[in-house]
C-alpha cells in the first residue's frame, strides 16, 4: 500500500516540539524567537508564502514581522534596509522572499543578511559550511524534506536517489544532503540531474528515492518510475483552473494520480513538501535564536 508523506501530519509532530521549546523560554522570562521577512513587490505567491510563515510562526509562539516594500525600491535602499535588520538584536532570523523585481540582484541581497540571521541559509558562507558537512543553517525545502523521510522512517543509506533540478534553493543542496554522511537522511548514492541530462528516464526509472523540482507541472510521468519508488514532489505552479474559486490550481512536478499505486511512498500538492518548507525556516530561526542566547 502506497504511504502518503502528508506534510502536515509531520509538520504538527514537529512544531509541538518546537510550540513546547518556546513556551518554556517565555516561561523563564525570555522573549520569544523572531523572525523577519522582507516582502518586495505584490507578487500572489510570495503573498501567500509569506502570510503562512506568519501564521505558523504564530502558531508556535515566535515573534514575527512583515517589512513590506513597493517594487521600485532600489537595491541600494534594500540593502540599507537588510543592514537595520543585521544590526536589530531583537531579531534572530531574517528572509528576503523571493522573487525579487529583475533590477535586484537577489545573491546580493541573500548576501548582505548576516550569516548568523540567515535562516534561509541561502548566504554563500552556510552553503559553503553546508557543502562542508558542517553545522549551519540547511535551506528550508531540502531541511524539511529530509525531516518528513525521517518521519515516515525512510531510510536513505545505500539508496539510489535521483534529484531533478539542480536550483540553489532545492535540488543541489538536497543532492548534498542526501550524499552526505548524516546517518539520519545521508549515505545515498546521488544522481543530480538537470535539463540538460540525457535520457533523464532511464535514470528516473533506477532511482528509489527521486526528488523533483523543475517547476514543470507533472513532469514526472509514472512511466518514468519504478515499482516501489519513493517520489518528493518540490513543485508548486499555479495552473489556471475555471472550476476553482480562485481561478487556479495548484499542480506538482509529479502525476499523482497516475503514479500512485506505483509509489511506496508520494508527497501530495498542496499539503507535502511546502508545509516542510516552513519547518524548516521555524526551526532554523529557533537555531539561530539558541545560538545568540545559549
Ligand atoms: P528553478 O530555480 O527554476 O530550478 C529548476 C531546475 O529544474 C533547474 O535546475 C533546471 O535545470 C531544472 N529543469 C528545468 N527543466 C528541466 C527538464 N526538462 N529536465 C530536467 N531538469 C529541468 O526552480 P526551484 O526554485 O528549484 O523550484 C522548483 C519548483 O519547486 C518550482 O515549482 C517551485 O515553485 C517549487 N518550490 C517549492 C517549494 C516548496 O516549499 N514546496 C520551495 C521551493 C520551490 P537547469 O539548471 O539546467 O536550468
Amino acid at each position: 500500500m502506497t504511504t502518503i508523506l502528508d506534510g502536515k501530519v509531520a509538520s504538527a509532530a514537529y512544531k509541538q516540539v518546537i510550540t513546547e521549546e518556546v513556551s518554556q523560554l517565555v516561561a523563564k522570562g525570555k522573549r520569544p524567537p523572531h523572525l523577519a521577512a522582507i516582502l518586495v513587490g505584490n507578487d500572489g505567491a510570495s503573498e501567500t508564502y509569506v502570510a503562512s510563515k506568519e501564521k505558523n510562526c504564530a502558531q508556535v509562539g515566535f515573534n514575527s514581522t512583515l517589512l513590506r516594500f513597493d517594487e521600485s525600491i532600489s537595491e541600494t535602499q534594500l540593502l540599507e534596509e537588510i543592514d537595520k535588520i543585521n544590526k536589530n538584536d531583537d531579531i534572530d532570523g531574517l528572509i528576503v522572499q523571493l522573487p525579487l523585481p529583475k533590477h535586484i540582484n537577489p545573491d546580493k541581497m541573500t548576501d548582505a543578511i548576516l550569516p548568523s540571521k540567515d535562516v534561509d541559509g541561502f548566504h554563500t558562507f552556510n552553503a559553503g559550511q553546508l557543502s562542508k558537512n558542517m553545522d549551519t543553517f540547511i535551506p528550508a525545502t531540502p531541511y524539511g524534506i529530509v525531516k518528513l523521510l525521517m518521519h515516515y522512517g525512510i531510510s536513505t543509506k545505500g539508496k539510489h536517489a535521483v534529484v531533478v533540478g539542480r536550483s540553489m534553493i532545492v535540488g543541489r543542496p538536497m543532492s548534498i544532503l542526501l550524499s552526505s554522511s548524516n546517518s539520519d537522511y545521508g549515505n545515498a548514492t546521488v544522481t543530480l540531474a538537470h535539463r540538460y541530462t540525457d535520457n533523464l528516464a532511464d535514470i528516473t526509472k533506477q532511482a528509489d528515492i527521486i526528488v523533483v523540482a523543475v517547476g514543470i507541472p507533472l513532469f514526472l510521468k509514472a512511466d518514468m518510475i519504478k515499482e516501489g519508488a519513493v517520489v518528493i514532489d518540490v513543485g508548486i505552479t499555479r495552473v489556471p483552473d475555471e472550476t476553482k474559486k480562485r481561478g487556479f490550481r495548484l499542480d506538482g512536478d509529479a502525476d499523482y494520480d497516475k503514479m500512485f499505486d506505483k509509489c511506496e511512498a508520494i508527497t501530495p500538492v498542496p499539503g507535502g513538501v511546502g508545509l516542510m518548507t516552513i519547518l524548516g525556516l521555524l526551526d532554523n530561526t529557533l537555531k539561530a535564536y539558541k545560538a545568540k542566547h545559549e
